[in-house]
């Protein structure tokens, strides 16, 4: 805690975000290089696909009783992809990919893949995703690790084991919940957001694990990140702040933080939303909050989250947090004003050497 104030200015002056290794999909920029895709994304196609998009004769259907635009993950033998309705086959998505899909034609759909290329695919090698109360999201994933402990513990794969064990805690509990990762793939920011808005839960936590802490910390330095201009996203980071600290500090760490740790936000030049998976979600109506449960990369953090134990702590601690939120107005605590970062947000989320799982 010594000289906490101007520690962590110069930190923040020196540094980036938190969890930046690998760059990921929290750091989409506030930069006007996606401005434009971003302005325009007001509906569930995720807004910059128009261009690829072939002129179809496609109507919004019914499909299996659910309104024609919604959420497909791929069956056993994965899924065949084509350029049109009933067209020639060109490719696959493997088995387990989450895709949102716009329109429905015969027995085709048109998905918004992990890379955002709009295609059409076939409806039977996939199940309908029921619509549901909550939407986890795994951080990162593929060629984009994520922050990396130095025991070699990825964010990817941690975040990913995380959620799965939060949506099976929240069915225990009696609410349904989806992934928009299921496996060790690439989803780009438009994609991840795509599935939440096709969803349209009360509820949508990007989980990550952090990286480039200010210093030490008497308990765990859990951060979460709500929406600027939503009381719900800031009631939701309360909460899961106060559970996640809570759940983590029974387990003996030196623990690590930035000196702002808390729920809390940050803002682009434009004074929005600076984390892309955050804007993206407001533009869309869907509430949401970046968490940043434990710092990966400090190896006393490492080592515990390597943890079944330490894991299911996490993954309750966030059902009990989402559960709070949908069932009681608790407000949540730890709110914190954060020091200003200025450094800018690295490349990843984006569609940049982005290969669809096949
Ligand atoms: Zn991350």
């Amino acid at each position: 805690m010594r000289g906490r104030v101007v520690a962590g200015l110069l930190t923040a002056l020196m540094m980036g975000a938190s969890c930046s290794s690998g760059g990921g999909d929290k750091r989409a920029a506030s930069t006007t290089t996606t401005a434009s895709a971003e302005s325009s994304t007001t509906t569930t196609t995720a807004g910059s696909s128009t261009s690829t998009t072939p002129a179809t004769t496609a109507t919004t259907v019914e499909l299996a009783g659910t309104p024609a635009a919604g959420v497909l993950v791929t069956g056993p033998g994965g899924a065949a992809l084509a350029r049109e309705p009933g067209g020639a086959t060109y490719g696959r998505l493997r088995a387990g990919v989450v895709v949102s899909y716009d329109a429905v034609d015969g027995s085709w759909a048109r998905v918004l893949t992990p890379c955002e290329n709009r295609t059409w695919l076939r409806l039977s090698d996939g199940r309908a995703e029921p619509k549901v109360e909550v939407v986890l999201d795994p951080g990162h994933g593929g060629n984009e690790p994520g922050a990396t402990g130095p025991g070699g513990l990825t964010e990817k794969e941690l975040n990913l084991a995380v959620v799965e064990r939060t949506v099976a805690a929240l069915k225990a509990a009696g609410v349904d919940a989806a992934s928009t990762r299921t496996s060790d793939y690439r989803v780009t920011l438009g994609s991840r957001v795509a599935i939440a808005a096709a969803l349209r839960p009360r509820v949508f936590v990007s989980v990550h694990h952090n990286a480039e802490p200010d210093g030490p910390r008497d308990g765990p330095g859990s951060e979460t990140y709500y929406q600027i201009r939503s009381p719900d996203s800031k009631r939701l980071a309360g909460l899961i702040y106060e559970e996640v600290v809570e759940g983590l500090a029974v387990f003996p760490a030196q623990w690590v933080a930035d000196t702002d740790a808390g729920a809390k936000y940050r803002t682009n030049d434009a004074g929005g939303d600076y984390y892309g998976i955050l804007r993206r979600s407001a533009e869309v109506g869907v509430v949401a909050s970046l968490a940043e449960l434990a710092f990966v990369t400090n190896p006393s953090e490492e080592a515990l989250l390597r943890r079944d134990d330490v894991r299911q702590a996490e993954a309750d601690a966030l059902a009990r947090a989402l559960v709070r939120f949908l069932r009681t107005e608790d407000p949540g605590t730890g709110f914190t004003v954060p020091y200003p970062r200025v450094t800018p947000a690295g490349p990843g989320g984006g569609t940049t050497g982005c290969v669809d799982p096949a």
